[in-house]
């Protein structure tokens, strides 16, 4: 299971921005910049990634 954002291992449970729950679906954005989807809790999927500069 992973509950932690696989760019820089913040955990996914404590995002630092609001989330946007569709569902059981939700949509987080980690502190890295990289866009976290939560199935139930368990981060399924990202998008984007880790802004540079
Ligand atoms: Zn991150």
């Amino acid at each position: 299971m992973i509950t932690r954002c696989p760019s820089c291992g913040w955990p996914a449970t404590d995002p630092a921005y609001p989330a946007s729950t569709h569902g059981r679906v939700s949509y987080v954005r980690c502190v890295c910049g990289v866009w976290l989807v939560l199935d139930a809790g368990r981060v399924v999927a990202t998008a984007g990634g880790p802004k540079v500069g």
